[in-house]
């Protein structure tokens, strides 16, 4: 497999002399199989490159996937701008998350409209197909991919692709689920030492992959002030790229503000963390067009079983469980407007009686709280037969080991920790319904 950068920063295209080695472009990277089997992650202002390039040398007619994680606008602005699809005969097909509130054909007509681009989206010439993914294991032009969502203030998924004996893995953009990693319990650097399960499956889903090209837009320092935007650290993937026993990392989805010299800081510090752990991982920033080609290894593999058919924008009856009637009122307003149905509850007490009384599709419970607090909470509604298997989402203020470790532990879905975003907290809901709908 090849693989190909086209436009590694994050956030806005950022030309000028400072950026001019590692590139300005927003996300695009090219994948494609010895078969020729042609894969794009991500349409940023780099597929405007990308397309020019295909249109130009590529054998006709075109045929691509696209994968896209999500539809922020430096992960879609260069669509309009991708030569293949204005070209007659091009077969495109677009895949993306199910569940941002629209389908996914308007969601990209909408950066088309006549306010903001002269040609329509129904205007295109190429045969151009939409697909909406959910997590799972799916075959896409005879290729195995698998997706998992990330943690982003939007469905965001990651890729995984097995091809050629290798697998490439890109996850973009994703932010750790907690901001502490291991568990104090057991020993530090071992994927069964993290905390927070969804770190624990982020990193299983890289396990021994060839190729992880992931989000550092940060450095450690300047986390805490971007904590919430949906990004991570080059500690953090570092960190979580050992002990998957990764073999090499890309880092991208470079900030803004980030120039080429402050990139190449951040390139010598995570090689120089890499060292520290005693990993032979490779560990490199990604600059727009870097080629890479990787040969047959022993990828491992991370299958995740594909979901059925629940709706995950309406229909579901979420219950929420928070003593502060300022988060009930916001988080009830984000999900109704995500279509959700949404009952409340002020205490433990009162959410154990609404709860068992109809159990709903998914609880999303409050830690600290007078009376019974969440833990407990938790605890018995893991003992009641009706309540047993509803999913459940635990809040915290403070982001407390202990806390954590207890609540996965007795079986909680995720953890949130406050103060976080509403578009944070529907993308979350969303995620876990998906998972309870696998394992049902
Ligand atoms: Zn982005
Ligand atoms: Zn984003």
């Amino acid at each position: 497999m090849r693989v190909r950068f086209w436009g590694t920063r994050g956030s806005i295209a950022t030309p000028g002399s400072g950026t001019n080695r590692f590139g300005g472009n927003t996300s695009c990277v090219e994948a494609v199989t010895d078969a020729g089997v042609r894969f794009v992650f991500d349409c940023g202002t780099g597929a405007r490159l990308l397309g020019a390039d295909l249109a130009a040398h590529a054998p006709k007619p075109l045929n691509l996937n696209i994968l896209l994680s999500h539809t922020h606008w430096d992960h879609i602005q260069g669509f309009p701008f991708f030569a293949p699809v204005f070209m007659p005969g091009s077969r495109v097909a677009v895949y993306a998350p199910q569940g941002s509130g629209r389908s996914l054909p308007l969601v990209l007509a909408g950066q088309m409209e006549t306010t903001y681009f002269p040609v329509e989206l129904d205007q295109l010439s190429a045969d151009i197909t939409y697909h909406e993914l959910r997590e799972g294991t799916h075959t896409i032009a005879g290729v195995e991919v698998t997706a998992q969502y990330l943690n982003h203030p939007a469905m965001t998924l990651g890729y995984r692709l097995e091809a050629d004996g290798v697998a490439v893995v890109y996850m973009c953009d994703h932010e750790p689920f907690s901001t502490t990693l291991w568990r104090t319990d057991s020993e530090p650097g071992r994927v069964g030492s993290i905390l927070h399960a969804g770190d624990r499956r982020h990193a299983e889903f890289m396990a021994g992959a060839d190729f992880v090209i992931h989000d550092a837009q940060y450095t450690p320092e300047e986390y805490p002030l971007k904590k919430n935007w949906g990004h991570s650290t080059y500690e953090y993937v570092v960190e979580l790229a050992t002990a998957a026993g990764v073999k090499s990392v890309a880092m991208m989805h470079h900030d803004p503000t980030h120039d080429d010299e402050f990139i190449d800081r951040i390139q010598d510090l995570a090689r120089s963390l890499a060292k520290a752990r005693g990993t032979s991982m490779q560990v490199a920033c990604a600059y727009e067009g870097w080629e890479v080609s990787l040969a047959r290894g022993e990828s491992g593999g991370a299958r995740v079983a594909a979901h059925g058919s629940v709706h995950l924008d309406g229909g579901n009856r979420i219950l929420i469980v928070d003593d502060d009637p300022d988060l009930r009122a916001l988080a009830r307003v984000a999900l109704v407007k995500a279509g959700f149905t949404v009952a409340e509850a002020s205490g433990g007490e009162e959410a154990l009686e609404i709860a068992g009384e109809d159990p709903p599709a998914m609880i999303v419970l409050d830690v600290l709280m007078p009376g019974l607090d969440g833990i407990e909470v938790l605890r018995r509604l893991r003992e009641l037969p009706a309540t047993r298997n509803v999913p459940v989402l635990m809040l915290t203020a403070l982001d407390s080991e202990e806390s954590i470790r207890i609540g996965f532990d007795l079986g909680c879905a995720d953890y949130v920790t406050k103060p976080f975003s509403m578009p944070q907290l529907t993308a979350r809901v969303r995620a876990c319904l998906a998972r309870a709908d696998e394992a049902g």
